[in-house]
This record gives C-alpha cells, sequence and structure tokens, in this order.
C-alpha cells in the first residue's frame, strides 16, 4: 500500500509502498477514508515533539474495517470507524476511573518485540506506527480500542476531524472546563482546535464566545462557527480589548496556540475563581510564568487538556450526532482536500497558517 513516511526530521514526507501486516488478536485492518493534518504531525516533522523515526505520521482518521483479527469482537468487516490517538488498555487505573485519555496502558496495544511489526518499508525494515493509528497510508492496522464504529451515513472526511482537533476542542469546553450555560469565555487561536473549542463552549450554552486570532479570514470562519466577538490580536492589545468587553475578565481562557506569550496572556484574561484551559501544544522545554500571589488570591485556576479529555467511545458517537443535527459545523472547517500525492503541499500549507483544516482524501486520484 501506499504511504507517506517520514524518514528525515525537517524534511519532506516521502511517499512510499510500504507492507502491512494481517490484523491478529485484538487488530483491526481499517481502508483509511479520510485524514486530517493536524498541528501535531507538523511539530514532529519539524522536531518539536520527539517521536521515533522512520515513521507514518496521521492520526486524525476515519475508514471502513476491511478485516478483524480473531479476537475482535465489536468490529465486522463494512463498518465505518474513527481513530483515535487515546486507545485505552480497560485496565490500568485510569482507564477504570473513566479517564481512558490518560491510559497508562498503551504500551500492552503494540505488537510485541520479536513479532512481524505492523509496518514495514520496502528494505523490510520495521517503520514506526505512530499513536496507534499511522493514518497518512492508504491501510491502518490498529488495536480494536483506538477505534469507535460511527453511523454509516455520516460523511467520512469530516469524521475524520472529529479523531482528533474536532475531540480535542469540543471536550476541552465539555469535559474538561465543563462550561456552563451563560458563561463568558475567550479562546487564543481559530484553526481547526480553536474552532472546535468554540462550537464546544457555543454547545455548552456559553452567552459571550470571543475569538481571538491575527489573521481575518480565521475570524471570519470563528464567527461562522459561533464566536459572539471577534479580536484581531495584530491590531489591537488583545488583553485589554478582552478586559473591555468583559468588564474585568472571562470565566474561562482557552489557549489554542501553544505558544509561552499567549499562555500567560490567556491567565490574564480570566476573572477571579475562573480557568485559563491550556490546549495548544507547547514546544518540549518551554516554561510559563504566572504571579504566584494574583493565583492565590485569585483563586484562578490552570487546567491542562489533553484530547479534550475525552472517553472517546462515548464521546465520538455523540459528536456524530451533533453534526447530524446541524449543531456541530464541519463543513466550513474544512479549508482543502488534497490527495496523499499532494501531502507535501497540505503540510506546507498548514506550517503558513494557510489551512484550517486539510484533509486527505483517499478518494482522490
Ligand atoms: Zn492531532
Ligand atoms: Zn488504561
Amino acid at each position: 500500500m501506499k504511504a507517506a513516511v517520514l524518514r528525515e526530521l525537517k524534511q519532506e514526507l516521502s511517499i512510499e509502498e510500504v507492507t502491512i501486516a494481517k490484523p491478529k488478536g485484538r487488530e483491526v485492518l481499517v481502508r483509511t477514508m479520510a485524514s486530517g493534518v493536524c498541528h501535531s504531525d507538523l511539530h514532529i516533522i519539524d522536531g518539536l515533539l520527539p517521536s521515533p523515526i522512520p515513521t507514518v505520521l496521521g492520526h486524525e482518521s476515519a475508514g471502513i474495517v476491511e478485516q478483524v483479527g480473531e479476537d475482535v469482537t465489536e468490529f465486522s468487516p463494512g463498518d465505518h470507524v474513527i481513530g483515535c490517538p487515546s486507545a485505552f488498555c480497560g485496565k490500568c487505573n485510569y482507564c477504570l476511573v473513566g479517564q481512558s485519555f490518560l491510559c497508562a496502558g498503551q504500551g500492552s496495544l503494540n505488537r510485541v518485540r520479536g513479532d512481524q511489526p505492523r509496518l514495514a518499508g520496502a528494505d523490510g525494515k520495521s517503520i514506526r506506527q505512530f499513536g496507534n493509528i499511522s493514518s497518512f497510508a492508504e491501510q491502518m492496522l490498529v488495536h480494536a480500542n483506538g477505534l469507535v464504529k460511527i453511523r454509516d451515513d455520516m460523511p467520512l472526511d469530516r469524521a475524520a476531524l472529529i479523531g482528533c482537533g474536532v475531540t480535542t476542542g469540543l471536550g476541552a469546553a465539555i469535559n474538561t472546563a465543563k462550561v456552563a450555560p451563560g458563561e463568558t469565555v475567550v479562546v487564543l487561536g481559530c484553526g481547526g482546535v480553536g474552532l472546535s473549542i468554540i462550537q464546544g463552549c457555543r454547545i455548552a450554552g456559553a452567552n459571550r464566545i470571543i475569538a481571538v486570532d491575527t489573521m481575518p479570514w480565521k475570524l471570519e470562519l470563528a464567527r461562522k462557527v459561533g464566536a459572539t466577538d471577534t479580536i484581531n490580536g495584530a491590531e489591537v492589545n488583545a488583553l485589554e480589548a478582552v478586559k473591555e468587553l468583559t468588564s474585568g475578565g472571562v470565566d474561562y481562557a482557552f489557549e489554542a496556540i501553544g505558544l509561552k506569550q499567549t499562555v500567560e496572556q490567556a491567565y490574564a484574561m480570566v476573572k477571579p475563581a475562573g480557568a485559563l484551559v491550556m490546549v495548544g501544544a507547547l514546544p518540549a522545554g518551554v516554561n510559563v510564568e504566572f504571579h504566584a500571589l494574583d493565583l492565590v488570591i485569585s483563586q484562578k485556576r490552570i487546567l491542562g487538556s489533553m484530547m479534550g479529555s475525552n472517553r472517546f467511545r462515548i464521546d465520538m458517537p455523540r459528536y456524530v450526532e451533533f453534526y447530524m443535527s446541524g449543531r456541530l459545523k464541519l463543513d466550513e472547517m474544512i479549508s482543502e482536500r488534497f490527495s496523499i500525492d499532494e501531502i507535501n503541499i497540505a503540510i506546507e500549507k498548514l506550517r503558513g497558517g494557510k489551512l484550517a483544516r486539510g484533509v486527505i482524501d483517499f478518494s482522490i486520484g
């Protein structure tokens, strides 16, 4: 099968013939129909998030089951599925208390050393699978605990977005922050994740949703998906503008960029007893600073949010229903579709901030 392999950091992905093993045990072989290109993929290519290479990236995907291992009972060939990087072991303490997004047993979902690797290059050498998924490829061989079945009439290119960005954003609002009806929020960064946070806040019933970005087209998109106010951070001081709009601060400030400066700015936008929700992935090794006494006196809270604190087998079918009933807007979020052969163009456009979401559509060429 054809796959895009990361062989060297900061270089283009190489389109190659890759061998994929047959499913056994709890494994499922999935025909990839669509894969979003996420900032985490870009961060790994650029060396900002450490990950072993060679690898096939891509972790925001949807497809159709082709074949299942002998111990798989919950999927059959023909099922439509979304892949999620938050695969759960179902046995560790985090899984048992319902925090499977923190699963400590993900290692047990891989093949053991000495087994035929799931992915191998033309030279027969093993290629590392990324996030139990590797969706920049025509097929995926994944553990069943990293998949969820969805209804057949959900378009798969839009379903793919739910695999990472949409779940990260909706979950940050609904699961991590638990935004309540009537509350006021600000979202810094209006890419795929930021737009999903805005939608999560709207669905949760927030009254005022302020979007901050430096690109006018992203702010326009933010309004389309539910922002009530927009601030162009390149034109005005975003902190002052938010304080003015809210007479003193917001209940929740979501940071979806991953920069020290905007994390600290978001913290300053929060009113006493409110919370900063950190969603953007900062490069490894970066520290952020807060005024410690202010934190104590104001009782502000700082929440990390990973993959939308998801329990994806429950959350993702709900998000699909949000889309089918018109509450979750996904069509608007797809800026452009690419074939797998055009993946380096998609990555370059993402790097240049030109896409809300780019999708690799395997039905193209
Ligand atoms: Zn992602
Ligand atoms: Zn677990």
